[in-house]
């Protein structure tokens, strides 16, 4: 943990890093007002979400939608507690975020290199020599300057181009980004070809190759109806992370009225009723979609406990109870 970051496990058992403001948003056609990704990020803060993914330093001609993503890195930085999460594809990236007060950096590099080479035009070698410039960049900061830096393994369960993608090589990548600098590796399905037994190979694969502390968190998409038992998974082997998106928004591209990230709301509901302690209120956090829902009418949401509500009589972790009374905080523990 580096210094700017918040004691963010502090009385919770899981972290959800939520990823709507990037991920979300940058697969909508909407552009979301500035106004409007504040007060999102408010009011999912004040429901209890203590680290979300708020924008990405690409060229605004890129992906106008983030265009304002300095300023959302201001503004996030003055909710006490939230650990301000970003994504950065190269150096002049991460020399962005780290101006605008970032906690946290992910530099997204692709196992498949077919899908680097499509997607951030860059082979593997030219996407390591950005994370270890970003990583001298980091260690010449200030200490109340430098921000976690993850190197985010994306395409590590399958990928849309290549197929398979073999474990080896994503363990392989996972050792080059440590070597490098980067303070953790970060895991994502990106194309929702991961099942629970896959995830938990390749999260043991990776511990063996780097060490445990060294990967914490995991990003599932549901592209196949799959997220919520791969999660399963992740929590069984002892991840404390795990990245989502509010109301699912962004959908899936390969799947048209599928949710791509799995949904914020139901990855709760699920962590709760098991009496793990995310620190969220269930029933606050519900009414966030209002704020996506008046400011990108006609995006599509998901979720179904949204939709559906709580439970007769069922009382939150967050205000004391425990679930259905199946404490789980074993799976977590360790
Ligand atoms: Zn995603």
């Amino acid at each position: 943990m580096t210094d700017i970051m918040p004691d963010i496990m502090d009385g919770i058992d899981i972290l959800i890093s939520e990823v709507g403001p990037r991920d979300g948003l940058q697969s909508v056609q909407s552009i979301m007002r500035t106004d409007a990704k504040k007060a999102w990020i408010k009011a999912e803060a004040e429901a209890g979400v203590r680290e979300i993914e708020v924008g990405s330093f690409v060229p605004p001609k890129l992906l106008p939608q983030l265009a304002d993503t300095g300023e959302i890195v201001q503004y996030a930085r003055t909710i006490p507690g939230l650990q301000v999460a970003v994504l950065v594809p190269n150096f002049k990236g991460a020399e962005n975020a780290i101006a605008a007060g970032a906690h946290k950096l992910t530099l997204p590099l692709s196992v498949s290199e077919t899908h680097s080479q499509a997607n951030l035009k860059k082979t593997h070698a030219q996407v390591l020599e950005e994370v270890e410039k970003i990583a001298e960049l980091i260690k010449f900061q200030p200490v109340e300057n430098r921000p976690h830096f993850e190197g985010g393994l994306s395409t590590a369960f399958g990928c849309t181009l290549e197929g398979h993608v073999p474990q080896a090589k994503v363990i392989e990548m996972a050792e080059r980004l440590i070597a490098l600098g980067c303070d953790e590796v970060g895991l994502a399905d990106t194309t929702g070809y991961a099942n629970p037994v896959q995830v938990k190979q390749l999260v043991t694969g990776i511990w063996a190759a780097v060490g445990r502390d060294k990967l914490t968190g995991i990003h599932l998409h549901n592209t196949r109806g799959q997220g919520l038992a791969n999660v399963m998974a992740a929590l069984d082997i002892g991840l404390c992370t795990l990245d989502s998106s509010l109301g699912g928004l962004g959908g899936c591209p390969f799947a048209p009225g599928a949710s791509g990230n799995i949904i914020t709301e139901d990855l709760v509901f699920l962590l709760d009723s098991m009496g793990l302690k995310t620190g969220i209120d269930m029933e606050k956090l519900m009414t966030v979609q209002d704020v996506l829902k008046e400011s990108i009418p006609g995006e599509e949401l998901y979720g179904f406990t949204p939709d559906a509500g709580l439970p007769k009589g069922y009382v939150q972790a967050v205000h004391g109870g425990s679930g259905w009374g199946h404490a789980a905080s074993k799976l977590a523990a360790e």
